[in-house]
Order: C-alpha cells, then structure tokens, then sequence
C-alpha cells in the first residue's frame, strides 16, 4: 500500500507522540547531568541506546569523535539528515537548552522512520547525527572535515529560544585565544625588573572597549582574562584572554579580526610583553537558511498553529552554519513554555532559560517542532521536484551553480 503524503505525516505524529514519555525521560536525564563539549558521555550512551531500541544502525564514537554518533534507517537518496546537539554550559547547565535539541533529533528520526517502515514511501533514508561540542568547540566542523556530510542531502535541526523565527540570524564567528608573555619580578622590591602581561591584557582589553565605537552595529566582539597572574606580589609574567569576534558575513569577520589583533600586538609592544594570537576552535560560519526548506517548515509550523516570525534581529553563532554553506539546511529557533511567538524575555545562557528547558510545556513545544521537522523531511522524500527547488535555492545561495 502507498500512502499520501497527508498519511505519512500522520504515521510519523503519531509515532512521536507514542514515544512521549520515553522521548522526556532521555531529554530529562541529559539534563540533569549536563556536560560540557566534547565529555557529553552520558548523552551520548543514552542518545545511541535509544535510536538502537527503536531499530536505527548506530555508529557510536562516529568519525572517531568520542562523544559523536550517527544513526541511519532506510536506504538510498534522498538523505535526510536531523542534527543532535547535548553539550551544557560550564555553571549554567542547560541553559541552551541542548537536551531539547537532543530529543527534538530523535524524536523527529523515530517520526520519519515511522513513515518510511509503514507506507510503501518513496526512497530515501533519515540519518539522525550526533554533533558534540557547539558551544564554541565546532564539532560539527569536525565532523565536515572527516566527511560526515558527503551523502548528506539535506540536513536540519531546532533550537529554542525564547522566540520563533523561521530563518533566525546566525553571525559568523571567530575563538581567540590571546596569550602575553612579559617577565615576572617582585612587584614591590624590584617592579621595574618586570614586564606586566596583566597590563598588556587590561590595556587590549581597554582598546577592544573603545575599537567597539567604530564597529558596524551588528558586529561583535567579547571576551575574558582568564588568567591573570599567579600572586599580586609578583609582576604577572604571563596572561590569558579568551575573545570571540563576530560578524554577520565572513568577509567583515576577516576585516575586524585584523582590527582586534591590532588591539592586542599593540597592547604587547607599549607593555613590552609578546603576545601569541591562536584559534581555540574552528571558526563558524554565519547560518544561510534555504528558503525552500524554511517555506515548507513554515507550513507545516501552520499546520500546528504554531505562531512565529520570519527572523530575528540579534543572535549568536552556531556551527550549524558551517554545515549550511555544504548542504541545503534550515535551523529555526522555537519558543518554550508558551504557545505564542515570544514565550518569555528570558534569553539564553541565563539560569533562567536552565530552568525553562526541563518542563512540562517545553517538552510539549520540542516534539510540536520535532514534527515540523519529520514532516519537512517527508515533503522532501515525497518528491523529486521538491528535493530539486532545495537544491537549486542551495546553489543560488551559495554560488555553487556551474
Ligand atoms: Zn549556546
Ligand atoms: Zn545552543
């Protein structure tokens, strides 16, 4: 028997929403004990049991990235790709709300399966990928370096917010880290025996602060001295800044990036200290929605009388934008714990938003989107033609077109 498509979407509702309880309970678990980049052990084993039991083939430890995985069902192209995340902040815990993204990827994995096991549909497989490590250590471009995304066709994934926007704003982003070497000497007896890499960084630290008068308004530049010296009685000899620089396009992120580093080299010279400028993580790219895609996500977010906005005025990076300059993606932000565009002012990274993203409601909006995303993929599987429009709005975005 084929079944519509109307049908298909159904079987993969239907089949979210009988493993609810179980959907919660792996979300809830990487909640409560949140891990940080690249140790998101627990997850990772709870993740993989539960796309197992539910008949996935799952590589654990995928592409030799310890805490990554990836899960297929189906054979053949198309390749829908649902994108995990499960990494926490340090202190904060979930406080972006990974655990959600998590459950949001299988439960959309188990919904497309369900369709494609049931229906006598079409071609094609979903592959539900384990993606450590987002909160600034790219394991997504890991994951592209060791060819994770070559039989990709299409690849998605949700992320909340405190609003829902179909093609939200992702900027593209740089990790630096900023190291001043000086000379240490006792700071009472004999201070002008050293070189202070503590004031080498409060210095660039200063001029970071007023190089943001003359930055384009959504530019962004942010950072922290995270060491500082060893004992006040001593002339700190080496100092440590961790910065991120952002822009809306790559081509600014290179023209301000040349802009800070002058910050820090001169910051070097008038202290007398040398300064190494290193990247702690692969850059990411700013996020580039397909259009296509966001059309359909966009009826099917109707479908559910989900109400939402188009995109967003100010936002972070993600390493999802990577992935978007190699396969046609989509990566929309959702409200929780309310049915309306904006669920509350509590933004992300905030113990607030820790405390949104393990309740009740905020499981109740994850599976809603976790079914936009099943039933995006199915309007992909369901047609070549479909699949075609994505591609070519891909290549028109990108300049891929030969
Ligand atoms: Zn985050
Ligand atoms: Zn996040």
């Amino acid at each position: 028997m084929t079944c519509s498509l109307i049908e298909l979407k159904a079987v993969a509702s239907v089949a979210i929403d009988n493993h609810k309880a179980a959907l919660f309970e792996v979300s809830d678990e990487i909640w409560r004990n949140p891990e940080l980049g690249f140790q998101e052990t627990r997850a990772h084993a709870a993740l993989t049991a539960f796309l197992e039991r539910h008949g996935f083939v799952v590589e654990r430890s995928f592409s030799g990235l310890k805490t990554a995985f990836r899960a297929t069902f189906g054979e053949g192209r198309p390749n829908m790709c649902v994108i995990c995340e499960y990494d926490a902040l340090p202190e904060i815990g979930h406080a972006c709300g990974h655990n959600l993204i998590a459950e949001a990827g299988l439960a959309a994995g188990l919904g497309v399966k369900a369709a494609l096991d049931n229906s006598g549909a079409p071609a094609g497989m979903v592959t539900v990928l384990g993606t450590p490590a987002e909160e600034g250590g790219g394991g997504k471009q890991l994951l592209i370096d060791s060819g994770a995304f070559e039989d990709v066709d299409v690849a998605m994934m949700v992320h909340p917010s405190p609003v829902t926007a179909l093609m939200p704003r992702f900027l593209a982003v740089s990790f630096l880290k900023v190291e001043f070497s000086g000379k240490a000497a006792h700071a009472a007896a004999s201070p002008w025996e050293g070189f202070n890499a503590l004031d080498a960084a409060v210095m660039a630290y200063n001029s970071v602060s007023v190089l943001r008068q003359q930055m384009k308004p959504d530019w962004r530049v942010h950072g922290i001295i995270s060491n500082g010296g060893a004992k006040p009685n001593i002339i700190p000899e080496k100092a440590v800044m961790e910065y991120m620089v952002r822009t809306p396009e790559r081509i600014d992120l290179k023209l301000l990036l040349g802009r800070v580093r002058a910050c820090f080299e001169a910051a070097a010279q008038a202290t007398g200290c040398q300064v190494e400028i290193t990247n702690s993580a692969p850059s990411y790219d700013n996020l580039v929605s397909n259009e296509v895609l966001a059309s359909l996500f966009a009826e099917n977010l109707k479908f559910f009388n989900v109400p939402f906005t188009k995109t967003t005025t100010s936002s972070g990076s993600t390493d999802m934008g990577n992935v978007s300059h190699l396969v046609p993606s989509i990566h929309p932000k959702y409200a929780i714990a309310s049915s309306s565009a904006r669920s509350s002012r509590e933004s992300i990274h905030t113990r607030s938003f820790t405390n949104l993203t393990n309740t009740p409601t905020s499981h109740e909006s994850t599976l809603t989107m976790a079914k936009c995303m099943a039933h995006t993929c199915l309007d992909v599987l369901a047609s070549e033609k479909v699949l075609q429009e994505v591609k070519d709005s891909f290549e028109f975005d990108t300049g891929t077109a030969v």
